[in-house]
């Protein structure tokens, strides 16, 4: 006890015996039991009223040492997939890469999972020796060892009020590091995603990379390339929508892993023409999802993607197109070439595809061109899109207060829009209006999803 306290207060890192967690009373983790919702605390209890072992875990357990209200509640237990589905009434075994137990309370969803055992060195891997499936169970220390980051190994039991660490999660909690457990090649190559994790968790918590657990990443970033398109898309939104894209795409700069990790990544980073453009974009994006607003990732990936097309479209002109046809062979183009790698949804895709090809429609601004465009069931995204452009400098700032002023016209003052847009020379330079706040139609969903609310 003594040796274990002066340990303490020198920062010892603790060599324990990794299949004893060290136990953490309320008073010591300090916890706030109102940030947890009372379904998480449903689902342990019952589990525990039933005789297994029940524990709030991962993600959510370090939001709560951090005093933030976790976004969902993971529980882990020892009861099989089986044995849990039987003890509620909207429950149903989800079979991904490995099984695990969805229980519904309304539209609260919360996701059970079995301790997972050791299995991970013995279990059927790719040529790169990525684990394919791993469905083992074991007990509860097991289960922590094959958790990412010492970080996102902690359980904590709401009916006690405690908090089980077995790989010195608070203390690096504390101090503010992302350690990966165990040896980090082995786990990288077991599963190439956790480097994103690494990157996205980093900039989100505003973390250190721990330097073992960061340097391997820069040579073995490739591998991510055999990780299924749909996996690596997943964990791709996940970073872009966490509400620091911004910060991410920083992070991935300054760690030097900006190159090879992802090819979108590298065509957005490596192209200073377009990072005002995708600086904007992203900090919208971020905004939005700091204050609760749905982001659409057909928005987010026209934005990425856009300077992409421009090169395109401005070498098709060249080469003789005109502009319209011009842009649609530019966005063929990109798009074929991401889609592949990114497994960009069919969904996704044709929105993008929508924004851009909107854009030289803002540019006529006769008859009923503008009317017809306003229309258009995507008008608010390309609008906004367009706004973009015009903040990034890349056209003119009197293009996007004209369509902000017909947007928000009364039928009056939209006629005269038309007939002054006419009338002026174009490409007329006037000084920025003050951007009005975006209104609420229904013309469309701008940068949005269809889920969210505002
Ligand atoms: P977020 O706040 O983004 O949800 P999270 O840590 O909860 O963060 P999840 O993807 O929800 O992330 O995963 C839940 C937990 O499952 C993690 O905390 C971690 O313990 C474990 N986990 C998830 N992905 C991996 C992985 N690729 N390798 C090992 N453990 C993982
Ligand atoms: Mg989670």
């Amino acid at each position: 006890m003594i040796k274990k306290f002066i340990r303490k207060i020198l920062g010892v890192k603790d060599q324990r015996d990794p299949t004893e967690p060290v136990v953490l009373g309320a008073a010591e983790h300090g916890i706030d039991p109102k940030l947890l919702s009372s379904n998480a605390i449903r689902v342990t209890s019952t589990l525990q009223d039933a005789g297994f072992k029940a524990f709030v875990v991962g993600g959510a357990v370090r939001d709560l040492l951090l005093g933030v209200k976790p976004k969902d509640f993971d529980i882990a237990t020892n009861a099989t997939p089986e044995e849990v589905k039987k003890l509620f009434r909207r429950a149903f075994i989800i079979g991904r890469r490995f099984q695990i137990v969805h229980v519904m309370f309304g539209q609260d969803l919360l996701e059970v999972t079995t301790f997972r055992g050791a299995g991970e060195a013995n279990a059927p891997k790719d040529e790169h020796g990525r684990v394919l499936r791993d469905n083992s169970f074991g007990p509860q220390h097991e289960d922590a060892m094959r958790r990412d980051f010492t970080i996102n190994a902690m359980y904590y039991n709401p009916a006690t009020q405690e908090v089980l660490d077995y790989h010195g999660g608070i203390a690096d909690i504390r101090d503010k590091t992302l350690r990966i457990i165990g040896q980090p090649e082995a786990r990288y190559r077991e599963d190439p995603v956790r480097m994103l994790r690494v990157v996205r968790f980093a900039a989100k918590l505003q973390f250190t990379i721990e330097p073992t657990t960061r340097a391997p990443i820069a040579v073995m970033a490739p591998l991510i390339d055999n990780v299924p398109a749909a996996r690596v898309f997943d964990e791709m939104l996940k970073l872009l929508m966490s509400g620091h894209a911004l910060a991410c795409l920083q992070q991935l700069r300054k760690e030097g892993l900006h190159h090879g990790l992802l090819p979108l990544l590298d065509v957005v980073l490596e192209q200073p023409i377009g990072m005002k453009f995708v600086t904007l974009a992203l900090e919208s994006t971020d905004n939005r999802v700091k204050a609760g607003k749905g982001v659409s990732p057909g928005f987010l990936f026209a934005s990425l993607l856009w300077h992409q097309v421009v090169e395109k479209w401005t070498a098709y002109k060249a080469a003789g197109e005109s502009p319209i046809p011009a842009l649609h062979l530019a966005a063929d183009d990109v798009l074929d070439s991401q889609t592949e790698q990114l497994a960009l949804q069919r969904r996704i895709a044709s929105d993008m595809r929508d924004i851009w090809s909107m854009q030289p429609r803002f540019e006529r601004r006769n008859g009923k061109t503008p009317y017809k465009l306003l229309e258009h069931p995507r008008f608010r995204a390309g609008y906004d899109f367009l706004l973009l452009r015009c903040e990034s400098g890349e056209i003119e700032m009197e293009l996007g207060d004209w369509w902000t002023a017909f947007y928000e016209g009364d039928p009056n003052e939209r006629e005269q829009l038309v007939a002054t847009a006419n009338a002026a020379p174009s490409g007329a330079k006037r000084k920025r209006a003050p951007r009005r706040a975006p209104r609420k139609t229904g013309a469309g969903a701008a940068n949005e999803s269809t889920t969210s609310e505002e």
